[in-house]
């Protein structure tokens, strides 16, 4: 039996429809007639459809946040190789990952690192476990998220662009070196990380240390209290190691080079170990 099937399932349906519980609409029919054959208890029945309904309203919440959320389906803690980052403690990760605290007191995380080190990686995979522990989440490139700033200031509408991103806990800003060095720009970002400050949580990318940050904020009083904001209330992950893909690039072909070696030594010692071929 589908649907809130049964007598009175009809007006059952309208009135589920009006309370918008599609969960319940859906199973009640099942579940009346199981709790019928059974001989349930009024309040186990009751308990059965609204439990279905909080468990399936929280996984569209869930896939709701991961979707507006643009982080990188596949990059996830589960495929982080922490091995290859001697400098990043997984402990350290893991306690950001599950214990959310954090985002309420708008502390921030700073990743650095040189390209390919895996800071893009570990940022998606932060943010996914935030997003499995309930919190909402947004992941962009620093310049794209500073022309869109710029665009609503030219618009006289920043204050409003600025309030939409407070309903992140965690603001991602993927890339901040990449940032054009225009003075406009930049002091957006600046107004950002102002309007965030203590408040609301920034994961910022950089391949470039503080000390060269002076260059993507143009003004050197703007980018130390820029850094002297960021840096506050923050973890700061160092991936000071060398390209994760051209490293396992590398050893794919080390590894690679014996493997022919051995196929040719195995082939010929099969070649000289055959019998001969017997003349006929
Ligand atoms: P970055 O943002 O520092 O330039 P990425 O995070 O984009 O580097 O990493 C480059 C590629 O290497 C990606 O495909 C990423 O998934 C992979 N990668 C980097 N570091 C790791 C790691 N420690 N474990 C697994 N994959 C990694
Ligand atoms: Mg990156």
């Amino acid at each position: 039996m589908s649907g809130a099937a049964g007598s009175g399932g009809g007006r059952m349906e309208l009135m589920l429809n009006d309370l918008r519980l599609p969960t319940i609409k859906r199973l009640a029919g099942d579940l009346c007639a199981q709790s019928d054959r059974e001989g349930w208890p009024g309040h186990r029945l009751l308990e059965a459809l609204l439990e279905h309904e909080l468990a399936e309203r929280e996984a569209r919440r869930l896939d709701r946040h991961r979707a507006e959320s643009s982080l990188s389906p596949d990059k996830r803690l589960s495929s982080f190789d922490f091995a290859a980052v001697p400098g990043v403690s997984k402990a350290q990760v893991m306690a950001l990952a599950e214990g959310t605290e954090w985002l309420d007191r708008g502390a921030n995380v700073l990743l650095f690192g040189p390209p390919g080190a895996g800071k893009s990686h570990l940022v998606n995979a932060l943010g996914h476990a935030l997003i499995d522990a309930g919190r909402r989440v947004l992941f962009t490139r620093c310049s794209d998220l500073v022309q869109r700033l710029q665009a609503a200031r030219r618009d006289l509408r920043l204050p409003q662009e600025l309030a939409k991103l407070d309903r992140f806990d965690l603001l991602i800003l993927d890339d901040l070196s990449y940032v054009r060095r225009d003075q406009a720009e930049t002091s957006v970002l600046f107004e950002l990380i102002a309007e965030r400050y203590e408040h609301k949580s920034l994961a910022i990318t950089a391949n470039t240390p503080f000390s060269q940050w002076g260059e993507v904020f143009v003004e050197p009083a703007m980018t130390l209290a820029a850094v002297d904001r960021l840096v506050h209330h923050s973890t700061i992950l160092e991936m000071n190691v060398e390209s994760y893909r051209r490293r396992t690039a590398q050893a794919a072909q080390t590894a690679q080079t014996p493997v022919r070696r051995t196929r040719v030594t195995a082939a010929t010692a099969r070649a000289v170990a055959a019998p001969p071929i017997p003349a006929t």
